[in-house]
């Protein structure tokens, strides 16, 4: 893509009011846009980065079957009701309304109970399962305080998976494998080593529902970390009756700010008894499936990238999500042959199936270059008079800022892998 064609430009500055650094950087890297607190849209270069973090999730949850698919965002009052979470003293991020036509809906939040009302047309007997359905939704929460940007939105991008099972075995035998999956996908986005499968509150059926926390000045969670046992306990669940649970000691934990990347949850049978989805097992019995549920804040995720990642000149993207593996940069002094040269370049790049942003604006190099280190795309190559003379590009790496002369039959190889 021709950076002047790109209708976006970079701004000096982000709105008075984004405390957060994720949504100050993203927006003045024209990523995303502030609609208001906790809300935002995603631009161009902000959607190539959302899609290619979804495209992740996509494969891992496919690995481990989940079937994708996309629930609506109103939702029935009445579903809801049924097990109590229409209340909004037990949910206190509902966004409701009114129809014209009479009755009240909400605005998705979650979906548990729409999918597993939905599930009644489908399962009928343990020959039915397993299932895992999953998709990508834009949940919409009445959160209370937005101040961390894409962390936390009032309207964010979740990957919510579901899980149905015919006995305790294949039940828990998925829910173990989904935290296999998820530690795959934050492995791929850079942040496996920091991120933490957690002990915390909210587990239906079982003592603790799991998260995943990531490493992160930011986030607005407390974990404690025994590194060497690789146990993780949330600061809500930090107490002796846990500490013996697990046989560990207090001592050995580091305290650490931390973001729930994402949460898993272990209904038992309890979900499908609150929803009356129920099936008949091998011996003919009528008996209410295991369920489960998995998250992942897959918007919340893009800020903790840029939080975990970004230096002093702007944002610096893990290449496996970067909107282009390569920006290229054209410092032309006005000379026509210089211009060519990068249009040849940029040919060259695109034809081999590398991602490329070509700036050919017309910009002095120093204003291209703070805009490049503002973007973060991983690989810069520098197309100027000198490097033209030299027969080649200068090839410089966003993260280390280590730069090299990199001659025209090397340039590919020295972007690809
Ligand atoms: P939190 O404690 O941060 O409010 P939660 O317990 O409400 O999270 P879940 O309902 O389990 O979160 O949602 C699954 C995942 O969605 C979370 O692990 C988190 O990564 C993400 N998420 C939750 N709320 C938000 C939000 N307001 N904005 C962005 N992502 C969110
Ligand atoms: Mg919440």
């Amino acid at each position: 893509m021709r950076q002047s064609q790109l209708f976006t430009k970079t701004r000096k500055t982000a709105p008075k009011d984004e405390v957060s650094k994720n949504a100050q950087l993203l927006i003045r890297a024209g990523f995303i846009h502030k609609e208001m607190a906790g809300v935002y849209a995603y631009l161009p270069l902000g959607l190539r980065v959302l899609e290619k973090v979804k495209q992740i999730v996509r494969e891992e949850m496919n690995a481990i079957a989940g079937q994708e698919l996309i629930m609506t965002a109103l939702q029935r009052k009445e579903l809801w009701e049924k097990t109590d979470r229409w209340n909004d003293e037990v949910v206190d991020v509902w966004f409701k309304s009114e129809l014209k036509a009479g009755g009240e809906v909400g605005f998705g939040w979650s979906h548990e109970e729409p999918i597993g009302e939905m599930m009644k047309n489908f399962l009928s007997s343990y020959k039915d399962l397993p299932v895992s359905v999953y998709q990508f939704q834009t949940k919409l929460r009445n959160e209370l305080r937005a101040k961390s940007g894409v962390m936390r939105g009032r309207e964010f991008v979740m990957k919510d998976m579901y899980s149905f099972a015919a006995d305790e075995a294949s039940h828990l035998a998925y829910y173990e494998s989904t935290k296999a999956a998820y530690m795959n996908v934050f492995r791929r986005l850079g942040i496996g080593d920091d991120t933490f499968v957690t002990f915390a509150a909210g587990g239906a059926f079982t003592k603790f529902s799991h998260e995943f926390q990531t490493i992160c000045d930011a986030g607005e969670d407390v974990t404690y970390i025994d590194r060497a046992k690789g146990i993780a306990i949330n600061e809500e669940v930090m107490n002796g009756e846990t500490l013996e649970r697990l046989g560990a000691v207090r001592e050995d934990f580091e305290k650490v700010s931390t973001a729930e990347v994402g949460n898993i949850f272990n209904f038992g049978q309890q979900k499908a008894e609150d929803l009356g989805l129920r099936i008949k097992n091998s011996d003919g019995q009528d008996m209410p499936v295991w369920m489960g549920s998995y998250g992942i804040g897959v918007t919340r995720l893009i800020g903790v990238l840029v939080e975990k990642f970004a230096d002093e000149k702007g944002i610096v993207w893990p290449r496996a999500v970067a909107p282009f593996t390569v920006h290229l940069v054209s410092i032309t002094g006005g000379n026509p042959d210089v211009a060519a040269e990068a249009d040849r370049v940029y040919s060259l790049l695109s034809e081999s199936g590398i991602e490329v942003l070509y700036d050919d604006r017309d910009l002095r190099a120093g204003e291209k270059f703070s805009d490049s280190d503002l973007i973060g795309i991983p690989k810069r190559v520098i197309i100027s008079e000198k490097t033209m003379a030299q027969g080649g590009a200068e090839v410089a790496d966003r993260a280390t800022g280590a730069a090299a002369f990199v001659p025209d039959s090397g340039i590919i190889e020295s972007l690809v892998g």
